[in-house]
């Protein structure tokens, strides 16, 4: 779930690191320019030297402890102790990927780790300091790991350097033990340099949550999936991004001229001057391209033949309501609220709530605001549920297929109520609707309602000017269940919002967020298209509205074909409206209709894709 940090032996210790440092690399031999290739997450090209991300030392801080709080400490200690046995396991199931000579150095290491998290000194020791001296966890871990580092240096027979590295192997686990108690994040994105391509092992969606698109050029990760929530954040932001590179924290030194090219998936280090003139001449054809884009901003998404299509923005950060209202989108589909409860340790209030979604409103000056309350699961990690206890630190055995979105809200029926309440004073202020997040049965959906009602009538008797009817509840469908069940669950909601991102994972059981099986994830496989159609036709057949708001929608090679299914609301990212209008705008519906039926008819994923480039070809030329 949280960043791994650093796999140690692969990269030179942090304190050596330059400090999210982008500087040049000393005149010298020009270094051989090095092609890497990974998944094209976000499309861009991006030039600049490349920088790494500083480590935040966590601060500690000694406490005593009251008698009866002990217990509870080590508990603590032992949560902790869990996490970093799964952040290493997780290491560890990577080493397949890694070259050889890297896998050597790591695995005994991880086998170290991993004896020390074990029923060793080290953690039998701390829990006993906890006890006996009644201090904090984070405390004891941290004088406990400095003396035994110190006490095994000092002794034993072996040379200097092995010494010396079992010392740094104990301080080591003994900062992952720190970090995982404070919740520090591993990394500071706020020093980076102006311009500078960001280079990481892995970047969770909250530390994407943490980078400024206007400082940084674009993004290469060793790890991550294509349709990940740290990829939908990188698409958001408009941040050229290549996500999912094997090898590249081996290669990628901080200072490195770098290019990424977002589209094609492609990372350049050390560039000859030819392939960087090429570079630029792209990114200038880009600017070119984009404003051509812009001028479209102004004109109706309506098709050929005067069909109406609602083009609106997903928004997954205040920061992008600038961005959104240059798109031309008309509302937000989907405001995902999981950054609100994200890097922070506290649960934000009703009034810190509405005070965001009425700025958002307010922001989109009339237009609507499909609001989604808070989906835990899944690869999101945050902090302050874990901090409140209302999640396990380190997301739970399978956040996934567990009590994720919608079961963790009926479980928790004041964060629910909070953030309905936050959100119904919010619809005061302009159209809004409420979209509940990975529901599976119509009896979620009733007691959604139940709660719903519930706060409405509360607001009102707080004095709030509500409607009689509050504001539409919809329902996503992103799960096969709900998709085969539309037709039950479009009885309990007031409209659909197709989740093709977690559709695409559930059905083809591919996790949209890794890299090894990300060749599989494939929204256009027929069985989830099928599925998409099942519930399209559901809905529509009791005239409800329906959207789709998963990835796809921001395709424009895909529109034809989602025009063809009875879709007339998309939601996407906000640099995606542009070119998904002029897709709209070039089509008619009965080609759309004609060309989703040929479509529907295939079986196989490759003559899809063949269906869906020749279509757009045809069209282009
Ligand atoms: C989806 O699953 O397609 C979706 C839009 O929700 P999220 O990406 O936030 O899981
Ligand atoms: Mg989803």
């Amino acid at each position: 779930m949280r960043t791994e940090g650093k796999p140690p032996p692969r990269r030179k210790p942090a304190a050596e690191q330059p400090r999210a440092t982008a500087a040049a690399k000393p005149a010298g031999r020009q270094a051989k320019e090095t092609t890497l290739y990974g998944l094209a997450v976000s499309p861009g090209i991006a030039i600049g030297r490349l920088a790494t991300a500083t480590e935040q030392a966590p601060a500690i801080e000694r406490r005593e402890l009251f008698e009866d709080q002990v217990a509870w400490e080590i508990e603590r200690f032992d949560e902790a102790v869990g996490a970093s046995r799964k952040q290493l396991a997780k290491l560890r199931a990577r080493l397949s990927i890694l070259p050889e000579e890297a896998n050597r150095e790591l695995e005994p290491l991880l086998d170290a780790y991993a004896q020390m998290l074990g029923n060793s000194r080290l953690t039998r020791n701390i829990r006993r300091r906890i006890g006996e001296q009644r201090i904090n966890a984070e405390a004891a871990v941290a004088e406990e790991a400095e003396g035994l580092a110190e006490a095994m240096f000092a002794a034993g027979t072996d040379d200097r350097a092995t010494r010396q590295r079992r010392a740094d192997e104990v301080r080591e686990i003994g900062r992952r033990l720190v970090r995982n108690l404070t919740r520090t994040p591993w990394r500071n994105y706020s020093l980076l340099p102006h311009g500078a391509v960001l280079a990481a092992e892995l970047l969770t969606p909250a530390d994407a949550a943490l980078l400024e698109p206007a400082r940084l050029a674009g993004v290469m990760t060793e790890e991550g999936g294509l349709e990940g929530h740290t990829a939908i954040m990188l698409r958001a932001l408009g941040l050229p991004a290549v996500l999912g590179v094997p090898g590249l924290m081996d290669t990628a030194e901080p200072g490195t001229m770098a290019i990424v090219d977002g589209r094609a998936g492609i990372v350049t280090l050390n560039p000859t001057a030819t392939t960087l003139a090429a570079a630029r001449k792209a990114l200038a054809a880009e600017m070119r391209e984009r404003q051509r884009l812009g001028r479209l901003r102004r004109l109706p998404a309506v098709t050929r033949d005067e069909e109406q299509v609602e083009l609106q923005a997903n928004l997954e950060l205040p920061i992008e309501l600038p961005m959104i209202a240059q798109s031309g989108a008309v509302g937000i589909g989907l405001l995902r609220t999981e950054f609100l409860f994200m890097n922070r340790d506290d649960v934000p209030d009703e009034d810190a709530q509405a005070e965001t979604y009425i700025q958002v409103v307010e922001a989109m000056q009339g237009d609507p605001v499909t609001i989604r309350v808070l989906d835990w699961g899944g690869e999101k990690q945050i902090e302050s549920l874990v901090a409140k206890g209302i999640v396990p630190g380190a997301g739970g055995d399978n956040p996934a297929l567990g009590v994720r979105g919608l079961r963790l809200l009926l479980k928790e029926t004041e964060l629910f109520e909070t953030q309905l309440a936050a959100i119904l004073r919010a619809s005061t202020k302009g159209p809004v609707r409420v979209l509940l997040p990975m529901v599976t049965t119509p009896d979620e959906v009733r007691k959604a309602r139940e709660v719903y009602d519930r706060v409405g009538r509360r607001l009102r008797r707080r004095g709030l000017d509500l409607p009689e009817h509050l504001p539409p509840l919809g329902i996503m469908i992103e799960t096969p269940g709900a998709a085969l069940a539309a037709d039950s669950l479009a009885l309990e909601s007031d409209f659909f919002a197709i989740g093709t991102n977690d559709l695409a994972m559930y059905t083809l059981a591919v996790d949209r967020a890794e890299t090894e099986a990300s060749h599989l994830y494939d929204p256009l496989h027929p069985a989830v298209l099928r599925l998409m159609q099942f519930a399209i036709e559901a809905a529509l057949r009791i005239r409800m509205p329906v959207s789709v708001c998963g990835e796809i929608a921001g395709d424009a090679r895909l529109t034809p074909l989602l025009l063809g299914l009875g879709i007339r609301s998309l939601s996407m990212s906000s640099g995606s409206v542009p070119r998904v209008k002029q897709a709209v705008r070039s089509v008619a519906i009965d080609d759309c209709a004609r060309f989703a039926r040929s479509v529907m008819e295939q079986s196989d994923p490759g003559r899809i894709a063949a269906l869906v480039s020749g279509f757009q070809t045809k069209h282009d030329g």
